[in-house]
């Protein structure tokens, strides 16, 4: 029903079930950065032309809806970015980097954990990760002791787990970490397109996003940072469109977001990932999580049908991503199998190396869905699944 948007699904035959990896693009999305570069280019917040001034329009227009969108108070809390990871990396290099201990989930994406092993943290060093219970499930005690042993740190977890898709309870995980006098920032990268966010009700320090996660243009993401932090929060970089004034002597900063925003931005991706948030909206989430949540009910199951499927966890509180392995096949050989029958799924570690090595395995299959996919789009890749592991045993 929705894919007739998507101009990907009139182009290729693929049966498309990668959709954590990156997101298909409404036509709007691609017509509005088309448009921007056919009929407007020009750079923004600088030159004082008709041109110049339609694109600072059109972007300033992404940050009031993306404010709207997650039920920000001020358009001034959203800055834009390159994408999670730079999110990530921007906090972990300015506010994050003075906390004594960082606490993160054991689901985390290497975005979320890379960033504070280059500060010279390990585990148990500045570094100290929640423990999953059984499905993958966060373990809330385990939490709240670390947070006991080391208040006023800084939380970073994600929403939502790329690789199983599993849901963290962030109003629960906010409670706490505010209480032990901490902050807390959330990866969004797979929450925004499955489910309404309010970051004023889940009480997030900061939450991180990603538009090519959410059917926008790559190389953009965005960061909300609570109104009250933002004078605490260090610049990352500076540069072009960042100051107020400048002498040989010092830099006068501009505020809050443009001095966070160094150099001339991606401003066709940010301009078409407003469409991607109308699109959204005309749809509405509600729509996009009921559809979601009934495929994700009959992808499993499906799977669990199959002889020798081994599943990791199951589908309270999961969204997006489901992950399993088939006893005594590589999840690769699987994944190659696939992409010759032109479906695309990701088989490997999907950037989360560390649960992987505590499950003991080296990766999984992962099928990733959007409200776009289809019951066939399913029946399809059950279908490529049995045949491929007919074709492995
Ligand atoms: N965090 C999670 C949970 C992700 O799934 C990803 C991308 O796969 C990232 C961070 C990185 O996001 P971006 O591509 O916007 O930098």
């Amino acid at each position: 029903m929705y894919k007739k948007d998507f101009p990907f699904f009139e182009n290729s035959s693929v049966t498309y079930l990668d959709n954590a990896a990156t997101t298909q693009k409404p036509k709007e999305v691609i017509n509005k950065v088309v448009d921007y570069y056919t009929h407007f280019c020009s750079n923004t917040h600088r030159s004082n032309h008709g041109d110049a001034n339609k694109a600072t329009k059109e972007f300033e227009a992404t940050r009031e809806t993306l404010k709207t969108f997650i039920n920000a108070t001020y358009t001034k809390e959203i800055i834009f970015t390159k994408g999670v990871s730079e999110c990530l990396n921007m906090l972990a290099s300015t506010f994050a980097k003075e906390f004594k201990t960082i606490i993160i989930s054991s689901l985390e994406h290497h975005s979320n954990i890379t960033p504070w092993h280059m500060q010279g943290r390990s585990l148990h060093k500045g570094l100290e990760v929640v423990n999953v219970k059984q499905n993958l499930e966060f373990d809330f005690e385990h939490f709240e002791e670390l947070l006991k042993a080391n208040p006023n740190s800084f939380v970073s977890i994600t929403h939502v787990s790329n690789a199983f898709g599993v849901t963290h309870d962030i109003k629960e995980i906010a409670r706490l970490t505010h209480k032990y006098d901490s902050y807390l920032l959330v990866d969004a990268a797979q929450s925004l397109a499955h489910f309404k966010v309010d970051v004023q009700d889940l009480d997030v320090d900061f939450y991180a996003m990603s538009s090519h996660k959410t059917f926008g243009p790559t190389g953009v993401g965005a960061l909300y940072v609570k109104k009250e932090l933002l004078e605490k929060l260090p610049v990352y970089q500076t540069g072009g469109a960042t100051i107020n004034d400048v002498s040989f002597e010092r830099s006068i900063m501009l505020d809050a977001p443009y001095k966070y925003e160094a150099g001339t931005q991606n401003i066709a991706g940010v301009i078409g990932f407003k469409k991607a948030l109308d699109y959204l909206n005309n749809i509405t989430l509600k729509k996009v999580h009921e559809v979601e949540n009934e495929l994700y009910y009959y992808l499993h199951n499906e799977l669990k049908k199959i002889e020798d499927i081994v599943l990791y966890n199951n589908t309270k509180n999961a969204i997006g991503s489901k992950s399993f392995n088939i006893k005594n096949i590589n999840s690769e050989d699987i994944g190659i199998l696939l992409d010759k029958m032109h479906i695309a799924v990701r088989a490997g570690h999907h950037c989360a190396q560390p649960i992987m090595k505590k499950l003991n395995i080296d990766g999984t299959i992962r099928v990733s869905i959007a409200f776009y996919n289809t019951k066939e789009d399913i029946d399809i890749f059950i279908k490529g699944l049995k045949k491929a592991i007919m074709m492995l045993k």
